[in-house]
């Protein structure tokens, strides 16, 4: 089949659009943002160029749609349109040859996820709880040689594990572009992985990953569990340490406490630096909402309403800045200026949702006045009936009403280990279905607790 005179050599078009604007942005802008695209569809005048996220599409769109449209133009296509690719990897049934062939390209070009613009050691509030980790991120970035391997860090949801992993990497990329440096979430990597095993394609996959200079993996709690994948960043991981490259890790815990995945690779992972990042302070939260305020140009937000803010919301840093946001939007689109009684009417939900949250504590609490004993006995080793049996019953309500992980709450309860949490919570689910008087004093626990 040949084409026609009037429909574009659209391949060749998009090699030649793709030249263009790896002049127009440097290299390192073309390798974040516009080597990941790709050609879905074509008609004679129009084309979709597809990207693989939702925020790589919205970027593109918002900063390069113009120059690209003008370069497709000048291959005679009239329309271009931005569409998010869709998650072929999830589907495998309907796969022609032809996607095969562009999956098979996209991994060897594709490696890197795209790095957040906004994350920055610049935009980086250093505080207290954070410190360590800033530290050692500015470190590893800087550094001419390997300082510590891996960079692990670790700290719960919203506390800025990833603005730091974007921030070593921008800093790289710019001080030094020859340095390879692969940015993915550890579901992206198990992706890539699995989608190498489909494609019979495993050698490739490891010769890509072995052949970079700083390796980046983040929440690498997603590949507990996952055997063959679990194997496979093993040995890559030792494979790049071997030959003295960075790797940076990040979890939602320890490596010690990462259950579910191998004790070789628990112990692995722990070998260089372990950083926490631990739950942000007042003072922080401060720094924080100031620094925001001062980026978003926004002018006289009052410094009552961001001490408000810092006080009310505690839970992380991501919260911390929805919050703001929505305040500042709202200032903006209803033309009134910020004021303490207008965040506190915009953000109700939001508010109420942070005054719920049960803590650990308070469980421990409630429960040790319920029964009668020590609060220290929820943290003491004795396993006399009369305190063990309510200390089991803490850990399955502080498994039922937080967030919390085993390990965490094993922790809060004296260093107990995960697997004497989830013993608890068994026995309690057990004893709840015999036990009515039980049953009753969970209920109404609970009710104290929710209340
Ligand atoms: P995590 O990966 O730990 O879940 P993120 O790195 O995605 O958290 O951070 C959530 C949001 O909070 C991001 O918008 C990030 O820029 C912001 N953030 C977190 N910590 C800080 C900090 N110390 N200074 C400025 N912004 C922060
Ligand atoms: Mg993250």
């Amino acid at each position: 089949m040949t084409d026609s005179p009037s429909t574009p050599d659209f391949k060749g078009a998009w090699e030649r659009v793709r030249e263009r604007l790896k002049g127009d942005l440097g290299d390192a802008t073309f390798a974040s943002w516009v080597r990941p695209l790709a050609i879905a569809t074509t008609s004679p005048d129009r084309v979709v160029i597809s990207a693989p996220s939702r925020f790589v599409r919205d970027w593109v769109t918002s900063h390069y749609s113009t120059r690209i449209g003008e370069l497709w133009r000048g291959e005679g296509v009239r329309t271009v349109e931005f569409a998010i690719r869709e998650a072929a990897a999830v589907d495998p049934s309907d796969r022609t040859r032809d996607h095969r062939r562009e999956a098979l390209q996209d991994t060897g070009s594709d490696l890197s996820a795209p790095l957040d613009p906004r994350f920055r050691f610049e935009s980086f509030v250093v505080g207290k709880p954070n410190e360590l980790a800033y530290a050692a991120a500015r470190r590893v970035a800087e550094s001419p040689t390997v300082p510590f391997n891996p960079l692990f860090l670790y700290g719960g949801v919203g506390l800025g594990k990833t603005h730091l992993m974007h921030a070593i990497a921008w800093h790289i990329r710019e001080a030094n572009p020859t340095r390879k440096v692969v940015y993915l979430s550890a579901e992206k990597f198990m992706y890539q992985f699995i989608r190498a095993l489909r494609f019979k394609d495993v050698m490739a996959f490891k010769q890509q990953f072995r052949s970079v200079d700083v390796l980046m993996i983040d929440d690498v709690q997603f590949i507990s569990g996952k055997d063959s994948t679990q194997e496979e960043f093993f040995h890559t991981f030792n494979a790049l340490v071997d030959h003295n490259r960075q790797i940076v890790i990040s979890g939602d815990r320890s490596p010690s406490d990462l259950d579910g995945m191998e004790e070789r690779m628990r112990s692995r992972l722990g070998w260089g630096l372990v950083a926490d990042i631990h739950a942000t302070d007042y003072e922080l939260r401060v720094g924080i909402l100031q620094a925001k305020v001062e980026q978003s140009g926004a002018r006289d937000v009052p410094g009552r309403v961001l001490e408000f803010l810092a006080h009310r919301i505690t839970s992380n840093v991501r919260e911390l800045e929805g919050a703001l946001n929505r305040v500042l939007a709202y200032s903006n689109l209803v033309g009134r200026s910020i004021s303490l009684e207008m965040t506190q009417e915009v953000l109700k939900d939001l508010l109420r949702a942070n005054d719920r949250r049960i803590s650990i504590e308070d469980i421990q609490k409630r429960v040790a006045e319920h029964y009668n004993i020590r609060l220290a006995d929820m943290h003491s080793p004795r396993r006399a009936r009369a305190v063990a049996r309510p200390r089991q019953v803490a850990m399955y309500l502080a498994k039922q009403l937080t967030t919390r992980s085993l390990p965490e709450i094993g922790r809060k309860f004296g260093g107990r280990d995960h697997t004497t949490v989830m013993h608890a919570v068994r026995k309690i689910e057990e004893l709840r279905a015999t036990d009515s008087g039980l049953a009753e004093d969970i209920d109404l626990l609970k009710r104290m607790l929710e209340g």
